[in-house]
Order: structure tokens, then C-alpha cells, then sequence
């Protein structure tokens, strides 16, 4: 799915001399380079405040703690991501509200927001799934409506620009109160190991933070609020430092892998294209295919040695640890036809035209003949 050593090879001297540094000055915690990859992330953002910490769900807990959210509060967000999402509203026993997502983009759906609203609900998560936002300027305009925090998960839409309606661009994660994200090797930034960060424009909920991901302590050994260890290592912070400046191009190439895949399947009835709402870095390029024949497709790319995923096979309403019965099955169309149609094909940043022609060719003459 991702090609991390052809990636590596490209960029070796300069990540190298990044590592070596931090070994060469054994400051492998809280090193100047964690220091250094903060302040340019903030920079390409352009964002107030990157705190970087240990993980992307971490960022997300962190998030939720900064905001001071207390157990029972209601948190509402998609049925259909990756369950670190819902994960932490339960580990800070919250209350996850699950609900269905828009079946073109696959980002959460504005109308099932609106009706999940109670007088418990607190904040909503949009995760901006695949590496296209959610309808920001729609849910803000709930959040301020209702009094809610908005906590994006940025984790696979890192580098892509939001556009309003009256034209203004921003980067995605510098929109809700809060966002999150992660480095995890094979996310559009990746690190050679664990990473995460958190995002916010507000002076005093990065201040709160800051304290949180250092154990509470705004005061070296005064904890004055209950916090977690989670940090960037400094080499983690190298590598990221040396690879931010090649992100834009990183997604430029994504872009171009998928504008490739788009003109061979676009044609090609009982395959549906991914749907781009905005800007797009295509951290998976995911299909649809009807008639009932993606478990057949997957074999089919199995035995032919192509890879491809399945993101995600089961909603999170069903899976064992969130299922509520709160949830009722109609509530959840969408979701519920996606985990049986969405397949995810190889999408990086070193995918040649052979391999493309190869990949598109297989799926097209086996959705034909089935
Ligand atoms: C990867 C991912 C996370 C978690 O990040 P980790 O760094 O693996 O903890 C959270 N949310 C989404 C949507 C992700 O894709």
C-alpha cells in the first residue's frame, strides 16, 4: 500500500544528517528539534499553536482533556473512521454519539449532526477522512449555534486546504477550537516510528496543553492538573523536520496517482470514483464497487499481488466495544453500505505509471467480467 523505503532512499542524506544530529548532541528528549519541526509546522499551517506529542490518539485525548470535557458529556462523531476517534471519548468516559456519514465524501453528514444535538452534547468530532475535509463551515455554524467544541482529526488530511464559499483558504486542523493529528509512518507525514500533534489558535487552551502532555506541570514538580507523559522524541522530530518541506510535493504526487486511477475507472460502470469536495491529498484513494464483488475484487488483487485495503470493514457502532443500545441500525444507511463497498488501492508517493497501469487494468478486467 505505501513504499516507505523508496521514499527513504530519496531523502536519505538529509534525514541521516537530521538523526545524527540529535545522536551527536544526545538530546533525545525535548531536544531543539522538537523545537525546531514546531515552529515550521506552525509556520506552514499557519497556526498560533503545534504542540507536538506522543501519537495521533493521544493528540485527540489530549484535545479533549484541554477542553476540560467532564464524563457523560456527549461527543458526537462518524460511525464510519479508524476507532482511535471513538476510542478516547470512552477511555475519558464521555459519551461517543455515533452518526452516519455523507456516502460521496464519507465525512460525517451535516443533517445527522443536527439531529444527535441534546442538551449533553459538548463538542463534535469531524474526521477528515481520507485526506479531504468535512463540511467545516457547516459544522462551526452548528458548533456556535449550540455552544460546541469542534476537535478535527487531521490525521489523514494533513497539507490540504479548506476553502469558504466566499473564497478564503485556510489549512485543514486550523478551523475547530482544536485539531489533532498523527505521524504514524505510513500517514502523509510520517515519522520512522510514533508521533502526533495537537493544533489550536488559542492562547490559553495551548498553554492548558502544553502542561497536560507534561504530566500537569505548568511548574517543574507543581501538577496542577492531571495529565499523561507524551512526548516527540527528538528523533522522531528530525525526521519530520527534514520531511515537512517535501509534504506539499508528497500530495502533489498523491494527487497525481489518483487523477491517473480517476481517468482509467471513471468510465467503468460498478466502479464509483472518490468524490472531491475541496482540495484532496488522497492519504486513500477508495473506490467503490457495486454489485456486490468487492470481497471478490479483493481476492482478485490478492492472488495477483496487489495490495489493498479495506478502510473500514465494520462500522463502529457494531463493533463490540462501542455497540449501545442507543444506536438503531436505521440510523446508519450509509455506513452500512460503505463497509461492503469501499476498497482502498495502493497510494503513495512512488507509484510509477507501469504499477498504476498494472493496478487499474487487473480491477477493471475483473469488474467487467464479474
Ligand atoms: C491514524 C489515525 C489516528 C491515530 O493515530 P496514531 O498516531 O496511530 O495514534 C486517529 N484518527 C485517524 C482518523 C487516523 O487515521
Amino acid at each position: 500500500m505505501v513504499d516507505l523505503k523508496g521514499q527513504y532512499n530519496e531523502i536519505k542524506e538529509v534525514v541521516n544528517s537530521s538523526i545524527n544530529e540529535v545522536i551527536e548532541t544526545t538530546t533525545f528528549i525535548n531536544g531543539p528539534k522538537v523545537h525546531e519541526f514546531q515552529k515550521n509546522l506552525e509556520e506552514y499551517l499557519g497556526v498560533k499553536h503545534v504542540i507536538p506529542c506522543a501519537n495521533g490518539t493521544d493528540a485527540l485525548q489530549i484535545a479533549m482533556m484541554g477542553l476540560g470535557l467532564k464524563p457523560g458529556d456527549e461527543v458526537i462523531t462518524a460511525d464510519f473512521t479508524f476507532a482511535a476517534t471513538v476510542e478516547v471519548i470512552a477511555v475519558l468516559n464521555l459519551t461517543p454519539v455515533l452518526v452516519d456519514v455523507d456516502p460521496e465524501t464519507f465525512n460525517i453528514d451535516i443533517e445527522a449532526i443536527k439531529k444527535a444535538i441534546t442538551p449533553k452534547t459538548k463538542a463534535i468530532v469531524p474526521v477528515h477522512l481520507f485526506g479531504q475535509c468535512a463540511n467545516m463551515e457547516a459544522i462551526m455554524a452548528i458548533a456556535k449555534a449550540h455552544d460546541l467544541y469542534v476537535i478535527e482529526d487531521n490525521a489523514q488530511a494533513i497539507g490540504s486546504k479548506y476553502k469558504y464559499t466566499d473564497g478564503k483558504e485556510v489549512m485543514s486542523g486550523t478551523i475547530g477550537h482544536v485539531a489533532s493529528t498523527s505521524f504514524f509512518p505510513s500517514k502523509n507525514l510520517g515519522g520512522y516510528g510514533d508521533g502526533g500533534a495537537i493544533f489550536t489558535n488559542d492562547d490559553n487552551l495551548a498553554h492548558t496543553i502544553r502542561g497536560i502532555v507534561n504530566h500537569g506541570m505548568y511548574e517543574r514538580y507543581h501538577h496542577d492538573v492531571v495529565g499523561v507523559n507524551s512526548r516527540l522524541d527528538s528523533i522522531q522530530a528530525a525526521v519530520l523536520d527534514a520531511k515537512l518541506p517535501y509534504l506539499d510535493t508528497y500530495n502533489n504526487k498523491r494527487r497525481a496517482a489518483a487523477a491517473a486511477y480517476d481517468l482509467a475507472f471513471q468510465t467503468v460502470e460498478g466502479i464509483i470514483i472518490p468524490k472531491r469536495s475541496g482540495d484532496h491529498v488522497f492519504h486513500q484513494y477508495t473506490l467503490k464497487i457495486q454489485n456486490g464483488n468487492r470481497d471478490a475484487l479483493v481476492a482478485h488483487l490478492q492472488a495477483n499481488a496487489i495490495p489493498c485495503g479495506v478502510y473500514y470493514p465494520i462500522p463502529l457502532h457494531n463493533q463490540k466495544a462501542y455497540k449501545d443500545v442507543r444506536y438503531n441500525e436505521a440510523d446508519f444507511p450509509v455506513t452500512n453500505q460503505l463497509v461492503k463497498e469501499v476498497i482502498s488501492l495502493p497510494m503513495h508517493t512512488e507509484l510509477e505509471p507501469e504499477q498504476i497501469a498494472f493496478i487499474t487494468k487487473t480491477v477493471i478486467d475483473f469488474v467487467k467480467n464479474n
